[in-house]
């Protein structure tokens, strides 16, 4: 089936609602927006802790403070003028929130309530400061509904549940998107000026992972397939405070308000690794802190994992302020976080890298950043870059809402520039070809033991400590996987619902993936944020300060550098 829309926005989530709001705006513009999930249930909604913005409720703040903690939390791969960007239209766009009616929590005055987060200063590092804005531990979800709401008073089309298969290019020029409706397994095409990919993570690649079962990648390899290169793939951020083997994430707002970690003595490690900023340091050293305490055996019971303790916070500010927090713990754990530890262990949880973009959320294609016309990205599945080698706490639900609206503004001036272009001949074919190749295999290999060996694989030897002989190990394992998948059978055979061969598409963007964060990770030959490599411990500014872009070629994988934008912050050792 054929479709005609001014703007194409793939992904529901918080960044893709946030343009689709932006382009509904403009009365002659039409937009629809697709998405795999129906929007409510978008991984933006699972974000609890907050959005950061220096709004100064309680004590004096600056965006420009902001954008130095952004810019060392990132440990200076950061481009410094998007980041600067980032934080000053941070404060608009929470109030532009609040009036669209989001219920923040309130302070005594009725002012947005604040909390600390990790990484998070005052006067450029001298002392925290409370800079999360926040609905309870529940603000993704307010995030999300208010901007569902929003769009549907605006009457934006949706297209839920349907899937994203391919990216439609005409002659260097992007002009639509090809899906599938999930509900009867028909392959639609749509057309349009401007496209945007909002699709969110991948997190799905590890075993212990915070993201949904969704969060596999799709756009970012389908971009990657139409010759785009992926930015700092290397640079993938564990999450301290995952629920022991379940990842089930654990805000790091229940340390902002004041929960500790402990290890099997019940020392509080983290003074002796960052004694002013302790367990709110950012998040790569919290989770190299942990590995560092398992590693010397200080782990609960020698075991490879730590406690969470919040039990002097009192049961008033864990039941009235980490309300869900509360509820997974007693749930999944059988444990009461008010009276009793919880164990926890790092979770795979963020990609600062991705889809390249420029402030406008224009994809860009090298580091001279050439565009492809009529292409954009926003949120967790591009880099503009403004987390670089580590994103700090409450700055992703920021970067989205950001960017989501400089990309959807930027979109509407494009849609009253240009014409449509064309569309190639037989523009479906390819998604046809690949849907037609895996439905046609009677018996081979199993996308689940492909998937389970995958996420084994990559937590165990592309995690928190790398080196080059885990990451050369797990390089040829996933070789040896995609070959496999090369032989992937598929026993549901029905057209509706066909969840196993969406999950087997899935698992194949995952196993590209995979192989790309390896290729940058093995010549990132240094430690920088999340990417730490036990043979090369140092920060290398002279050899490294610089983005990796990794292209797919006929012949392989081709690594290029692209230079960080540097504005006001020189580079300086990271010490908290
Ligand atoms: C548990 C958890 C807690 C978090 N807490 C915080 C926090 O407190 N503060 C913070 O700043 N950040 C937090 N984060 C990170 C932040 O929530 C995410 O990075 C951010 O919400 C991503 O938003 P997004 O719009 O880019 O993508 P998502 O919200 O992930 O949405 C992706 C969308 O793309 C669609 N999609 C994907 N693939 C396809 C396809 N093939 N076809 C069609 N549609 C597709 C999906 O249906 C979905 O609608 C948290 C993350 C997790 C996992």
């Amino acid at each position: 089936m054929y479709h005609r829309f001014d703007a194409i926005v793939v992904g529901a989530g918080g960044a893709g609602l946030m343009a689709a709001l932006q382009l509904a705006q403009h009365p002659g513009i039409r937009t629809a927006v697709i998405s795999k999930l129906y929007p409510s249930r978008s991984h933006t909604g699972a974000a609890q802790g907050g959005i950061g913005a220096a709004l100064g409720n309680h004590e004096e703040d600056h965006p420009e403070w902001h954008t130095f903690d952004t810019v060392k939390g990132g440990d200076y791969l950061v481009d410094q003028d998007a980041a600067e960007v980032m934080c000053r239209e941070a404060v608009e766009s929470v109030y532009e929130l609040e009036h669209f009616g989001l219920p923040f929590s309130r302070t005594p005055e009725g002012k947005i309530d604040q909390r600390r987060f990790g990484g998070h200063t005052r006067n450029f590092g001298e002392a925290p400061v409370r800079r999360s804005c926040f609905a309870a531990d529940r603000t993704g979800h307010m995030i999300l509904q208010t901007l569902y709401q929003q769009c549907i008073k605006h009457e934006v089309d949706f297209y839920s549940e349907y899937q994203l298969l391919d990216l439609i290019v005409n002659d260097g020029v992007c002009c639509g998107i090809v899906a599938l409706n999930i509900k009867d397994g028909e392959v639609h095409i749509f057309h349009a000026k401007a496209i945007l990919f909002a699709t969110g993570g991948f997190g799905r690649a590890w075993k212990i992972t915070s993201n949904a079962l969704s969060n596999t990648g799709d756009g970012v390899m389908i971009a990657a397939r139409h010759g785009v290169p992926l930015e700092d793939m290397e640079m993938y951020q564990f999450h301290p405070t995952g629920v022991y083997k379940l990842g089930i994430l654990l805000t790091e707002g229940a340390r902002g308000e004041g929960g500790i970690l402990r290890n099997d003595s019940g020392e509080r490690f983290t003074e002796r690794y960052a004694p002013t900023l302790l367990d709110l340091a950012p998040r790569d050293m919290v989770s190299r802190f942990i590995y560092q305490e398992v590693k010397e055996g200080r782990g609960i019971k020698g075991k490879d994992y730590v406690h969470l303790d919040l039990t002097h916070l009192g049961a008033d500010v864990v039941e009235n302020k980490l309300p869900d927090l509360a509820d997974f713990v007693r749930v999944y754990l059988g444990i009461d976080p008010v009276r009793e530890l919880i164990p926890i262990q790092p979770t795979a949880h963020y990609a600062m890298g991705g889809i390249p973009t420029d402030i406008d959320g224009r994809v860009v294609l090298n580091a001279e950043e050439d565009v492809m016309p009529g292409f954009y990205a926003a949120g967790e599945c591009a880099c503009v870059s403004v987390h670089g080698a580590n994103r700090l706490g409450t700055n992703s639900l920021v970067d989205i809402v950001v960017f989501g609206r400089r990309a959807g503004k930027h979109m509407a001036r494009h849609i009253q520039e240009v014409d449509f272009t064309e569309l190639p001949p037989k523009p479906d074919a390819f998604s046809r070809e690949q849907l037609g190749q895996l439905l046609s295999r009677e018996s081979g290999e199993s996308a689940a033991e492909i998937r389970q060996h995958l996420q084994e694989e990559m937590m165990d030897k592309v995690s928190v400590l790398r080196t080059e002989d885990k990451l050369k190990a797990a390089q040829k394992t996933v070789a040896q996987l995609k070959q496999a998948y090369t032989r992937v059978a598929i026993q549901d055979r029905q057209t509706w619902y066909n969840s196993e061969l969406l999950e087997t598409m899935e698992l194949g963007y995952l196993l590209d993936i995979s192989e790309i964060t390896i290729a940058g990770a093995l010549v990132r030959k240094e430690s920088r944020g999340a990417h730490y490599r036990d043979d090369y411990p140092s920060r290398d500014d002279a050899n490294f300060l610089k983005h990796t872009l990794v292209y797919g070629t006929p012949d392989g994988l081709m690594v290029r550098y692209k230079p960080v934008k540097i504005t006001k912050f020189e580079p300086k050792e990271r010490k908290y």
